[in-house]
């Protein structure tokens, strides 16, 4: 690995950054350090590391690389996209004002409305695509704006871009929860954003075998303020946990082209079917964010959203006929998911004005044959309307 990385593409970054051949044994894949304290030569003396909340050298290799690919200096990887997010909410004061979109992680906005909401936080939900109805939101006292683009469930899409312009010619920070599109598909911090969320759980750890959380930033104090509380609260992964994200992100860039490609097809294949109303897809060109997306992303995801015609009851019906899109919550993984937001991931939502369509179903498309997806999901809504 040459010293001047900045000159190397994403594909070697993800399989070499942070992770050069084991210095005491030769190992070519980063060990685990499974150890919670490190021996010090004299008082204070010792190699970087002193215990393992503060830090840990398989964490420091997930750090490393995943800093690389989103172009940040500073990474710190997270026990989950949870704690993640709660750190980043941390850095504002009691009494601050956020921004976010109105179709938000479910997570993201339990977290914010009924635990930050608590400690004094206030926060309004607004249509991110419309950047006048932004600037009229804001408040003397918003100090942060909350991005998800693509969004979830109905994945709409944000011109980062100009939503940072906005955020700091008013002095509040823009973060982007990147989780939908990884940095293979979109790099927020060359856009603008001041911080990058994610949950590696997705895309990154990319198996379904492992909870992380990632933030990245490129400014040291923000780093600094994070890597505090991370250290104080104490949300940190294990190395075990480390190495499973490290592992993921190898192949990061060939499953994210499979995951946009079965994607595309599937989105394609629901648009022409007589019992699918909407279809949600940046990719598609009728879709309302499709030239920003295609402007600020390098593919449109594996991420699929539609509506059933005939409306919730037929929609369950799709959710649990299907045999190779396994009925789960979570997304980005090599196997295909389907779920329905209202009443599984977006709950939380359901009593608020955030609720969704409860004739929507998310996909999210694994990395199967083409073919076998499209079967799959056809014969799960002739179940869905032979009766
Ligand atoms: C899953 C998810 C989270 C939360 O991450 P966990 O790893 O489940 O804690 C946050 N944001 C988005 C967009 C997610 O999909």
């Amino acid at each position: 690995m040459p010293d001047d990385e900045s000159q190397l593409g994403f594909e070697t970054l993800a399989i070499h950054a942070g992770q050069p051949p084991d210095q005491a044994t030769g190992a070519v894949v980063t060990p685990i350090a499974q150890t919670s304290t490190f021996a010090q030569s004299s008082v204070g003396e010792h190699q970087g590391y002193d215990y393992g909340r503060t830090a840990n050298p398989t964490r420091t290799a997930l750090e490393t690389c995943l800093a690389a690919l989103e172009v940040a200096m500073y990474g710190r990887a997270f026990s989950s996209g949870m704690s993640a997010v709660d750190a980043v909410l941390r850095l504002l004061d009691p009494g601050a004002h956020l921004l976010m979109g109105n179709d938000v992680y479910g997570g993201t906005y339990r977290l914010l409305s009924q635990v930050h909401a608590r400690a004094g936080l206030r926060f309004d939900p607004v249509s991110l695509e419309d950047l006048a109805e932004v600037a009229a939101a804001w408040q003397s006292s918003t100090r942060m704006v909350w991005v998800e683009s693509p969004s979830n469930p109905t994945l709409r899409i944000a011109d980062i871009t100009a939503l940072a312009e906005l955020a700091h010619a008013r002095d509040a920070l823009l973060v982007v929860d990147n989780t939908f599109a990884t940095p293979y598909l979109q790099q927020p911090l060359l856009l603008g954003a001041d911080i990058v969320v994610h949950s590696t759980t997705k895309y990154l750890g990319g198996h379904s075998d492992v909870i992380g959380g990632f933030v990245a930033t490129s400014d040291e104090e923000l780093s600094r303020r994070i890597a505090f509380l991370q250290n104080t609260v104490g949300a940190v992964p294990s190395p075990f946990d480390c190495f499973l994200v490290l592992r993921g992100i190898k192949t990061l860039a060939v499953r994210m082209e499979r995951h946009c490609a079965n994607a595309a097809r599937v989105a394609e294949v629901l648009c022409e079917h007589p019992n699918v109303g909407r279809v949600y897809y940046p990719g598609l060109p009728e879709h309302g964010g499709h030239d920003v997306a295609r402007a600020q992303m390098r593919g449109f995801g594996g991420m699929v959203s539609f509506t059933v015609r005939g409306g919730e009851a037929r929609a369950l019906t799709v959710a649990s006929s299907t045999s190779i899109f396994t009925l789960a919550e979570s997304l980005g993984a090599v196997e295909s998911l389907i779920e329905h937001p209202h009443r599984m991931t977006h709950a939380s939502l359901s009593d608020s004005m955030l609720a969704v369509d409860p004739s929507l179903l998310r996909l999210s498309v694994g990395l199967e044959d083409i073919d076998d997806l499209i079967a799959d999901l056809r014969g799960a809504l002739d179940i869905a309307f032979s009766g």
